[in-house]
């Protein structure tokens, strides 16, 4: 058994990443500025848009947020997104002023499924916002055309798929905007961090003023060098910008995105192997008109052919040192959306199943073999030799 614990998502931070905070916290300048700057264009040359496309934040959540009221979103507008995805996709609807709607899951690909999506389309649907779960893409085709028909908007929910695209599309470009996250367990990390990506100019214009406290784009320059400027609240903003100690991590970790994809995916075949042959579910074979993000390598653990439950599972897995996580229990089990939208998990079978079935296995660019080879011997032990059990 290993000495110490493997924690779930640990990112990779190499030396160019401290050397680049230490050279922040010397210039004194750690809030937005410069680096920002550079942050923002190489993701903007990263997906393929212009600089002037996306803006930098502080989270994903933030920054659907401010997607939601940028795309015009309030008050008596429904929106429609998965019922398996992280807490943070439904609160942004609803922070906006939005109703959230739920649709269920393809329970193969585990994302939101586009006939679940049109059963839901109301008068008053306004949006969707798919999640690209895991880092695999969604069905953007059947959620494109839908929107087209009644008119919606499309906000992609990137935190899992910072490198992934659809038929060649960067992810976050196909609809009218992206939002990434750069949390510390995300592809690319910043500590706490996000990006929007907008297609039109005045909605990503409106984001960014949103983004620091609703004052007016000259707002901005208060970061140069260039001069004391005046500036004009022109609404109720939020604070919302990202700084530079962030992005300074985060220029870097964006320099090696490929290469720890690469990595990844070394891992996720290595587990292919290793479990494919084992009473677990393993994930669905790789998109073949799009690339996987590979953020979540995913077990379904069904107790019938297991031989054990999902939660015994993980703290099979906890007892050998192996972290592992949870993504999700799907929306409607959790008390507030239940209490304020009268959902029921009953409703959505497949994300239901999925979240009561589902571990996440550590999947970082920093795991060394040993390590990987530590979390198939760990799951083989307890799904393949029940007398461990
Ligand atoms: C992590 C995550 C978020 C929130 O990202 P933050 O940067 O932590 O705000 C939103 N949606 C999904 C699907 C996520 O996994």
């Amino acid at each position: 058994m290993r000495d110490n614990f493997l924690v779930f998502g640990s990112p990779q931070v190499g030396a160019e990443e401290i050397q680049e905070v230490e050279a922040v916290l010397r210039s004194r300048w750690l809030g937005t500025g410069p680096r920002v700057a550079r942050f923002e264009a190489d993701f903007a040359a990263f997906k393929g848009v212009k600089a002037s496309q996306v803006a930098a934040v502080n989270s994903c959540t933030a920054a659907l947020h401010i997607s939601m009221i940028a795309a015009g979103l309030g008050p008596g507008d429904e929106v429609i997104t998965t019922a398996l995805t992280f807490c943070a996709t439904v609160n942004a609807i609803i922070h906006a002023g939005a109703t959230p709607v739920l649709a269920d899951i393809d329970p193969l690909t585990m994302n939101i499924d586009p006939l679940a999506v049109e059963q839901r389309i109301s008068p008053r649907t306004r949006a969707i916002v798919p999640v690209h779960f895991a880092g695999r893409p969604c069905a953007m085709e059947g959620l494109t055309a839908l929107a087209e028909r009644h008119h919606l908007k499309i906000i992609e929910d990137c935190a899992h798929a910072v490198e992934a695209t659809y038929r060649g599309a960067p992810v976050g470009t196909l609809g009218n905007f992206g939002c990434f996250s750069f949390y510390v367990t995300k592809n690319v990390v910043t500590g706490e961090g996000g990006m929007i990506v907008a297609r039109a100019p005045e909605e990503i214009e409106r984001a960014r003023v949103l983004a620091l406290h609703g004052m007016s784009k000259d707002a901005w320059h208060r970061f140069g060098d260039a001069g004391f400027k005046h500036y004009q609240v022109v609404e109720c903003g939020f604070k919302y910008n990202m700084m530079d100690l962030q992005a300074a991590i985060g220029i870097h970790q964006l320099a090696r995105v490929e290469a720890n994809w690469q990595r990844r995916r070394e891992i996720w075949e290595g587990y292919e192997a290793a479990f494919a042959p084992l009473g677990v579910t393993t994930p669905p074979p790789l998109p073949e008109d799009a690339r996987h993000g590979l953020h979540l390598y995913t077990l379904l653990i069904d107790e019938r052919r297991a031989g054990i439950t999902r939660d015994a599972f993980l703290d099979a897995m906890t007892a050998r040192k192996i972290g592992v996580g949870v993504h999700y229990l799907a929306i409607p089990e959790h008390p507030y959306y239940q209490g304020r939208f009268g959902w029921r998990p009953e409703e959505y079978p497949n994300a239901t199943r999925v979240g009561r079935q589902t571990v996440s296995l550590p999947l970082s660019p920093a795991l060394t073999s040993q390590d990987v080879n530590d979390v198939i011997a760990a799951v083989t032990e307890i799904v393949g030799g029940r007398r461990w059990v």
